[in-house]
């Protein structure tokens, strides 16, 4: 069934891009407003203002000194683009230039103005007025008096004058060029961010389509993720990831093959003994105590199977939790080993122990003995003629020991050794006679991996197996 599309919050990535860039171009257009448009009008009448300061100062020296021609002051006037104005004390001319013909405010005014332009001046703490104001043709002027001689009785007064009609039209043509600046970034911008969003677009778009294949159940299905190192990772991951659910896949589908045959084994078993009792050995108690021991041990077979079932499902879902003891393991499998005794004495098997003094370890006893058990009857199983099964426990210096279980059989083959304490694996599967559930082995896997403990085996083809764990010594109370 395809997936239901739902409707998502998250914007997606070509919006994303856009706003981004419109972001990114609106903050380069402010900047470049502030630089060119706002500085220049500030920067241009800061330079017009140190002028106005040079030129007074030169005027008002040549004054003092009595040096001051009016060839000086005309030059400075035309360099400087400045109309000048020079007043005597009384608001008498005494000198005139003006450079701005007949567009210069100091020139087109009433005397009151003038009148008050210097009163501003003599109020003025540094005795200098600067002022913007427009003259008759609606120019902005810079207006700059200053007294000449003695502030409280002052021998006359300077008037300087520039327009700033050069500073509104560059204005006008900077903001021009922003704007045109702008509107070039936007069309840049939009075409841009669409192909860059094209592009990062194309290898995800890719991966959606695979990954969707893979929803349906193509496993074999490939990720292409070309273009970027991200997507090429991301195309890499997902592939490793439908490999291992396909593997997952076929693992359940053969556990299910596996416990359907093995639970059917004994089944058929118990039905047909059961019958043969009915119909045929109820009355001679000797076939049917011999028919009713068979529906016994299948009945066992049955139990541990499913015993194993459940005791992996629970390991493996993480439900299992350690109930943790200390004990000596030494003495433990003493223990176990009295267990074995039976079969000593029955099948011949001999059984070689050799166990330190004492290995006090912190475990969960009960899923130590499950593993021991398992170890030691897979060894009992798998031993073959020699019927020889040596239990070691070697301590180490760093408070470690290794606790090893060889038998004499007819070993494991190197391929299988990598697979061997997976899930339902049995090597040569169709030959071999059912002995366990084929769970043991992932079962001490997945107990040696809830404590933290190393294992392992190694095996050679017809010399036997050794299968070992590593047990930490539990540290000695304070
Ligand atoms: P089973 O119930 O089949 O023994 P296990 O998980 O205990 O299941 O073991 C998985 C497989 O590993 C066995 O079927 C057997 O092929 C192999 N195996 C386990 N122990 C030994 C051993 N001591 N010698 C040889 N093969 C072994």
């Amino acid at each position: 069934m395809k997936p239901e599309k739902k409707k998502h919050r998250s914007p997606n990535l070509r919006r994303t891009i856009w706003i981004y860039f419109a972001i990114f171009i609106a903050s380069v257009l402010v900047m470049m407003w502030m630089l060119f448009v706002a500085s220049f009008g500030m920067n241009y009448k800061a330079m017009k203002a140190a002028q106005f300061n040079g030129v007074a100062e030169q005027i008002l020296k040549g004054l003092s000194e009595g040096t001051l021609s009016s060839q000086t002051i005309d030059k400075l006037a035309y360099n400087y683009e400045m109309c000048v104005l020079i007043q005597n004390r009384y608001g008498d001319m005494v000198y005139s230039f003006d450079m701005m013909a007949g567009k210069c405010l100091i020139h087109n005014t009433n005397t009151f103005a003038l009148l008050a332009y210097r009163q501003n001046a003599i109020d003025s703490p540094n005795k200098v007025y600067y002022a913007e104001i427009p003259n008759r043709f609606n120019v902005t002027t810079m207006l700059y008096v200053t007294v000449i001689g003695n502030p409280d009785n002052p021998d006359g007064f300077l008037f300087l004058n520039t327009s700033l009609e050069p500073l509104e039209s560059s204005e006008q043509i900077i903001k021009t060029q922003v704007l045109l600046i702008g509107i070039l970034l936007l069309i840049l911008g939009v075409g841009i961010s669409y192909i860059l969003a094209t592009l990062i677009e194309a290898p995800i778009k890719r991966i959606i389509k695979s990954a969707e294949m893979l929803g349906k159940g193509d496993y074999n299905v490939r990720f292409d993720g070309k273009g970027y190192a991200e997507t090429v990772v991301l195309a890499e991951t997902l592939e490793y990831t439908a490999g291992e659910i396909a593997k997952v896949d076929t693992l359940k589908r053969d556990l299910i093959a596996n416990v359907s045959h093995d639970l059917r084994t004994p089944l058929t078993m118990i039905k047909a003994y059961a019958e043969m009792v009915r119909d045929l050995s109820g009355d001679n108690p000797k076939k049917r105590n011999e028919h009713i021991n068979v529906i016994i041990e299948e009945s066992d077979r049955l139990s541990g199977l499913v015993n194993d079932l459940l005791d992996l499902s629970k390991l493996e879902s993480g439900a299992s939790e350690l109930k943790l003891t200390e004990f000596d393991l030494c003495e433990h499998i003493i223990n176990i080993m009295g267990r074995y005794k039976l079969l000593a004495e029955r099948s011949g098997y001999r059984f070689y122990v050799s166990l330190p003094r004492e290995f006090i370890i912190k475990a969960d006893i009960i899923k130590i003995d499950q593993v021991l058990y398992n170890l030691i009857n897979n060894a009992v199983n798998y031993t073959g003629e020699g019927k020889e099964v040596y239990i070691c426990l070697i301590p180490r210096g760093d408070k470690t020991a290794r606790l090893e279980i060889t038998d004499t059989g007819r070993g494991i083959k190197r391929d299988d050794i990598k697979t061997i304490f997976d899930r339902y694996y049995r090597t040569e599967k169709a030959k071999r006679e059912v002995i366990g559930s084929g769970l043991g082995l992932s079962i001490v896997k997945e107990v040696m991996k809830l404590h933290g403990f190393d294992y392992g085996v190694m095996s050679e083809i017809d010399v036997g197996s050794t299968f070992w764990i590593e047990l930490k010594c539990s540290p000695p109370h304070g």
